[in-house]
C-alpha cells in the first residue's frame, strides 16, 4: 500500500516537473555513474601550422554516450558537471587519457601539444594541483606535451584565486591558453597581467572572416596586440581556405577548424599524423 502511493507521488512529481528538469537530473545521475570513464572518450581535433597547413597537436575534446540518454553533446553536459562539482572527476579522466594519448603517439615530435579544456570549477580548487603533480609522477616531461586551456570567464570568478593556480602550473612548465577569447569582458590589456602563453580566438570572429572586413580589423588587431605580449595565437572555428589565407596574411601561428578537420577519433588522428609524415 506504502509502495503504491510513493510510486503515485514519484510519478506525480516527475509529471509536475518541467522536462527539462527532469532531463538535467537524469543528466546528473548517469554523468556520476560515467565519471570512470566507461562511456566517455576523447576525441582529438587537429591543431594546424598556419604557414605551413601541417598537423602540429591536438585539441581533446570530450564525448559521453550514455547507455540511458544516447549521445549527449558537452554544451549540455558540461555547465551540469561544474554546478555538481563532477567536472573535477572528468577533468582528471579527460588529463589522465591525454596523457596515454601522448604516450602512444610514436610520431609526435618535440612540436607536438595536446590541448585540455579546464573549468573555472577547477581552477577553484586546489584538486587540480594535487592532478597535475600525479601527472608529473606519471611522467615527468608532461609539462612540454600539454596545453591547459581555461576561458575568460573561469577567471573572472575569482581572478586572485584562479591566477595564483595558473601560476603554479605555470611554474611547473604547463602552458595556458585563453579559449574564446574576445567573448568575455576582459580586454588585452587586462590579459597582459595573466599568467598565460596563448590566446584562442573564438570563432564567433573567424567564422565570419572571409565576409567581414570589421570582423578582419578586430581579428588583425587582437594577432598584433597579443603578438607584442608575446602570446602566441590560435585562431578556433576556419571553415574555409579564404579564411585560412586571411589568417596567414595576418600572420596567425594556429589554426582550428572544420576545414581541416573535424573532431577525430584517436586512430584517425594517429593516421593523419602518419600520412603527413610519408607526404616528405
Ligand atoms: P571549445 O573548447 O571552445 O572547443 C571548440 C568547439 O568548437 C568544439 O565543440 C569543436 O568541435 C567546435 N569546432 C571546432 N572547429 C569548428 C568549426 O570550424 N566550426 C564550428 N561550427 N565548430 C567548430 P565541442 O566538442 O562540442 O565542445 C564544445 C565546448 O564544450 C568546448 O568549447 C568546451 O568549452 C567544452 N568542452 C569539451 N570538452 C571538454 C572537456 O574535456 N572539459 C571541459 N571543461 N570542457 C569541455
Ligand atoms: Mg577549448
Ligand atoms: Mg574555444
Ligand atoms: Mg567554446
Amino acid at each position: 500500500q506504502r509502495a503504491k502511493s510513493e510510486h503515485a507521488f514519484v510519478s506525480f512529481y516527475r509529471h509536475g516537473m518541467d522536462e527539462q528538469h527532469l532531463r538535467q537530473l537524469t543528466i546528473l545521475e548517469q554523468l556520476q555513474q560515467a565519471c570512470d570513464g566507461n562511456e566517455l572518450k576523447l576525441l582529438l581535433q587537429p591543431k594546424i601550422d598556419c604557414q605551413t597547413g601541417k598537423t602540429i597537436g591536438a585539441e581533446a575534446l570530450l564525448r559521453w554516450h550514455s547507455q540511458v540518454l544516447g549521445f549527449v553533446g558537452p554544451d549540455e553536459f558540461i555547465p551540469l558537471a561544474e554546478q555538481s562539482g563532477l567536472i573535477k572527476q572528468l577533468t582528471r579522466w579527460v588529463c589522465e587519457t591525454a596523457l596515454e594519448i601522448i604516450q602512444s603517439l610514436t610520431l609526435r615530435d618535440g612540436a607536438f601539444s595536446l590541448s585540455v579544456n579546464l573549468s573555472a570549477v577547477d581552477l577553484l580548487s586546489d584538486e587540480i594541483l594535487r592532478l597535475f603533480d600525479d601527472l608529473k609522477q606519471l611522467q615527468s616531461d608532461i609539462h612540454q606535451y600539454l596545453i591547459l586551456e581555461v576561458t575568460e570567464s573561469a577567471i573572472v570568478t575569482d581572478p586572485e584565486a584562479a591566477i595564483s593556480r595558473l601560476n603554479w602550473l605555470r611554474e611547473r612548465g604547463f602552458r595556458v591558453s585563453i579559449d574564446d577569447y574576445g567573448t568575455g569582458y576582459s580586454s588585452l590589456a587586462q590579459m597582459r597581467n595573466l599568467p598565460v602563453n596563448e590566446l584562442k580566438i573564438d570563432r564567433a570572429f573567424v567564422q565570419p572572416l572571409a565576409n567581414s572586413v570589421v570582423d578582419q580589423s578586430i581579428v588583425r588587431s587582437t594577432i598584433q596586440l597579443a603578438h607584442e605580449l608575446n602570446l602566441s595565437v590560435v585562431a578556433e572555428g576556419v571553415e574555409d581556405e579564404s579564411s585560412w589565407r586571411l589568417l596567414q596574411q595576418q600572420g596567425c601561428d594556429v589554426l582550428q577548424g572544420f576545414y581541416f578537420s573535424k573532431p577525430i577519433a584517436v586512430a584517425e588522428f594517429k593516421q593523419r599524423l602518419e600520412d603527413e609524415a610519408n607526404e616528405n
